[in-house]
């Protein structure tokens, strides 16, 4: 009996990416970096043994039929049907593409969306490192972090390829994740702060995501506090914040597309406002933290009624985000 495939909505590429510019660092001396240790939550490392300590395994999806399925060059897209032996699927390009088979995917605790990829880079720090690049590498690690403590968690983009925010939204939905996180670092900013600069973004009409982006918020922060020396960069209203458009829906593209699923912007640093913000970003040590924080976060959101915090009133502004994720010169990756 032939079965009937959920259809992707219509996709419209047109969006506007998390507000990562493309802002000349300003140079400064290179202060050097203390870092204090930081522990990510991690589950111990199997031994025969009875474990001493015990971590609540996060939630696993619901059994269901396939809706996504990874191909075999590790590329994840939404299936549109069986087609002969192999499946009709969606690109990261939006185009409808045959693949002969796959990992298949029924569901997803947890979806990050490493942001950027290809020839769309966002923010370039001062030593050359590229947000596409790093956003990917703490994706990967975030994953690995929240695999050991029992979720499913799925990436919109696994190497250096572009994704459209509409393909990017479209695994959200076929998916259904307990939530989506989009994974950013900034660029452009207001100025010097005192404080870590870390900015989170929620869905303006979503109780769920803005909790989701208070306590993306407070485990950022908090671990980004812990590196001493730095002359931190900043927005005045950095916190855990929303962005409307002008017709009063949220500004941001990722989190219009993802609406029925609680789903936030992380910007943990400002990759692009200077050297040594920048040279704190590309340590793999630093990076560890940074996923140890999302996985926290994400285990709080999943396990706890904890609300998150650092809410603020964000003030208006009109320079528009980094424009991209939308299917103008768009290159699809080999998918087989
Ligand atoms: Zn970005």
């Amino acid at each position: 009996m032939p079965r009937r495939w959920p259809l992707l909505p219509v996709l419209l590429g047109l969006g506007v990416l998390a507000g990562c510019g493309h802002d000349e660092a300003p140079r400064q001396a290179g202060a050097t970096t203390t870092s204090s240790t930081t522990t990510s939550t991690t589950l111990a490392p199997a031994t025969t043994a009875a474990p001493t300590t015990t971590i609540q395994s996060l939630p696993r999806p619901p059994a269901g039929p396939p809706r996504a399925l990874i191909t075999a060059t590790g590329v994840v897209v939404p299936i549109l049907g069986r087609e002969g032996a192999g499946w009709a699927v969606t690109t990261p390009c939006e185009r409808r593409a045959h693949v002969a088979g796959g990992t298949l995917l029924s569901g997803a605790t947890v979806v990050l969306d490493p942001g950027h990829g290809g020839n769309e880079t966002g923010a370039t720090g001062a030593n050359g490192l590229r947000e596409s690049d790093l956003n990917l590498a703490v994706a990967k690690l975030a994953k690995a972090g929240l695999e050991a403590q029992g979720a499913e968690v799925v990436l919109t983009r696994t190497a250096d390829y572009r994704v459209t925010l509409g393909a990017r939204a479209a695994l959200a939905k076929v998916l259904r994740p307990r939530l989506f996180v989009s994974l950013h670092h900034n660029g452009g900013v207001d100025g010097r702060s005192a404080k870590p600069g870390t900015e989170t973004y929620y869905q303006r009409a979503s109780v769920a995501s803005k909790r989701l982006a208070g306590l993306l918020y407070q485990e950022e922060r908090g671990v980004f506090s812990t590196y001493r020396g730095i002359q931190w960069w900043g927005n005045v209203d950095a916190g855990a914040k929303y962005r409307l458009n002008s017709r009063g829906g949220d500004y941001y593209g990722i989190l219009r597309q993802t609406a029925g699923v609680p789903a936030a912007i992380s910007e943990a640093l400002f990759l692009s406002a200077s050297r040594p913000e920048a040279e704190l970003l590309a340590r793999p040590d630093v990076q560890q933290a940074e996923a140890g924080a999302v996985v926290r976060a994400v285990r709080r959101f999943l396990l706890t009624r904890d609300t998150g915090g650092g809410f603020v009133t964000p003030i208006k502004r009109t320079t528009p985000a980094g424009s991209g994720g939308g299917l103008t010169g768009c290159v699809d990756p080999p998918l087989e």
